[in-house]
């Protein structure tokens, strides 16, 4: 079977922006709003000859779970627990939030690698903004810019090593 990779992280900090970008194909909707997609999105991904299927989870659910149906809910848990990689997204421009930490909390127990993605660096000086999220003491970090185009490759590289 071909290994899944979950993008995870509280809404708007570029998930479906992510998952675009790797894809090379706008697929996921993009959206300036914070809010939950609903619609779990799969792509297949090739890079140095190994495959992985991307799954965009959406915003798990973090901001209205009251509003989520509990077969949502179930596919977000799903898609978690099936994953053999995870990809935790955080936004350096906004810096660290309490919701970045509740994503934190929701994966404790699950014992797959996790991929620190700090998103929105968008310049080479906003690297150093990701030091914050060390703190959140989960995964190997990279930062990367999907709107700037920077560390596809790394970020590809990284998560193939896991599968
Ligand atoms: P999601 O809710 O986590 O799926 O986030 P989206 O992918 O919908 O993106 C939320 C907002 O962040 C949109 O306005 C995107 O254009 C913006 N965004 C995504 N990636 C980047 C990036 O690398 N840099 C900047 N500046 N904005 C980004
Ligand atoms: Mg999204």
């Amino acid at each position: 079977p071909v290994p899944q990779v979950a993008i995870v992280g509280r809404p708007n900090v570029g998930k479906s922006s992510l998952f675009n970008w790797l894809a090379r194909r706008r697929l996921a909707i993009v959206d300036d709003h914070a809010g939950v997609t609903r619609d779990r999105m799969m792509t297949l991904i090739e890079h140095g000859e190994r495959f992985f299927e991307l799954v965009d989870t959406g915003g798990m659910g973090i901001v209205d779970d009251d509003d989520l149906t509990a077969d949502v809910r179930r596919q977000i848990e799903l898609a978690i627990n099936a994953a053999d990689v995870i990809v935790l997204v955080v936004d350096v421009q906004t810096g660290l939030m309490p919701l970045d930490e509740e994503v934190v909390e929701r994966l404790r127990g699950i014992e797959r690698p996790v991929i620190l993605v700090c998103n929105k660096a968008d310049q080479p000086h906003q690297d150093v903004q990701a030091e914050e999220f060390h703190k959140l003491g989960r995964g190997h970090m990279i930062q990367v810019s999907t709107t700037q185009n920077r560390h596809r490759d790394d970020l590809l590289d990284l998560i193939v090593d896991r599968l």
